[in-house]
């Protein structure tokens, strides 16, 4: 798709369109009537988007082992890449010298960075966080830098991402009460440095998501829901799950926040690991997700099927003459064998990572079609 559906379109067929920045517009095409799961379409400059939408995420600036070519001819439409990476290696300048990160990559589909704080606050190595920012040293040479609201601001607007993450502070899961709380209070006061940063420095294309925090705590939730979409954003992202919790732990948080999101504004639930999760996510009215889960699992060797997983390396497969998934109509699966792939990864051949990589984010494309075809 390169358009957007015209408003009187839209009327016409009752869906509920919203223009939010002069390069974003969403579209509620359907809610369903058992869950709060809804389909939409997102404009994102050029790109247009069926939503709910999955991004896999090219940390350093590539989906590992896959290049443009074939992200597009899997149909992705939107990636994520992190902002803490990019900024140690290869750095602004060089991400500036390309005229940003479109073009350094030659993508030319959208383009989401996260604001570095997620990686930041996992570090072993994290020096000290005051309401000013967060002090850490680099994993690579053991640097000291100091990241601000302003700083990863510019970062993602030096990179050119259509949609720009605030930095947010998060907690670990196990974090007590009261570092949950000044968490919540610190990642509002960042939101408002960073709103205000980006409104006099963006670039016209660029749409700015506020990150609701409040660990697992349900008041703490609603006093941070209530701060950031008091502030404004383009979009809302639910952070600090998925961080080692339980299941039942992660969707009753989710639960919680999901209703109280603007209706007409994208909704980014932050990291997920399995099907199971992203359909829950789905059916609590969440539009956008990203995980390394499908390319990480294909680079050790599993692959998603019709028929539930498989671990290529397994010494059944040694002879298959079989597809990987037999319903699957990916490039992998109408060229290529079990056998084949079996051997790539037994002798660690680079054509084995990428063909897994492949499939599996075919395959999850397909999966995330028939889930909107079900709203
Ligand atoms: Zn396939």
């Amino acid at each position: 798709m390169s358009s957007t559906v015209p408003l009187v379109f839209s009327l016409e067929f009752g869906f509920q369109f919203y223009t939010i920045s002069e390069t974003m517009e969403f579209t509620i095409i359907k809610e369903s009537d058992t869950s709060r799961a809804r389909k939409g379409l997102l404009k994102l400059g050029q790109t247009v988007l069926e939503t709910p939408v999955f991004m896999p995420v090219g940390t350093k600036g590539t989906v590992k082992t896959l290049d443009s070519g074939e992200l597009k001819e899997i149909g992705l439409d939107l990636i994520l890449a992190n902002t803490y990476h990019l900024y140690l290696r290869p750095g602004l300048d060089v991400i500036k010298n390309a005229g940003g990160l479109h073009s350094f990559m030659n993508w030319d589909r959208a383009l989401l960075t996260d604001s570095g704080g997620y990686q930041v606050f996992s570090l072993p190595d994290l020096k000290k966080v005051t309401d000013e920012g967060v002090l850490f040293k680099s994993h690579i040479d053991g640097q000291e830098i100091f990241f601000t609201p302003e700083s990863v601001m510019e970062a993602q607007i030096i990179f050119g991402s259509d949609i720009v993450m605030c930095l947010d502070e998060c907690v670990e899961h196990t974090a007590p009460l009261k570092k949950t709380r000044e968490a919540v209070i610190r990642t509002t006061l960042w939101s408002r440095r960073c709103k205000e940063y980006f409104n006099c420095h963006k670039k016209p294309h660029q749409n700015l998501f506020g990150i609701v925090q409040g660990g697992f705590d349900k008041g703490l939730r609603k006093e941070s829901l209530e701060q950031i979409c008091e502030l404004g954003f383009d979009g809302y992202a639910v952070g600090g799950l998925s961080v080692g919790e339980t299941y039942e732990k992660t969707f009753d948080i989710l639960d919680s926040v999901t209703p109280g999101l603007p209706r007409e504004k994208p909704r980014y639930f932050m990291g997920l690991g399995s099907l199971d999760e992203l359909e829950q996510a789905v059916r609590m009215g969440v539009d956008m997700f990203d995980s390394v889960w499908p390319t990480r699992n294909a680079r050790n060797g599993q692959v998603f099927t019709s028929e539930g997983k498989k671990q290529v390396r397994n010494a059944r497969f040694k002879y298959s003459l079989e597809p990987v998934d037999k319903e699957c109509s990916c490039f992998v699966c109408r060229n290529h064998t079990l056998s084949y792939l079996h051997h790539l990864f037994n002798v660690e051949e680079l054509l084995g990572y990428k063909l897994a990589t492949y499939h599996n984010l075919y395959f999850l494309q397909n999966r995330i079609k028939q889930i909107r075809d079900s709203i």
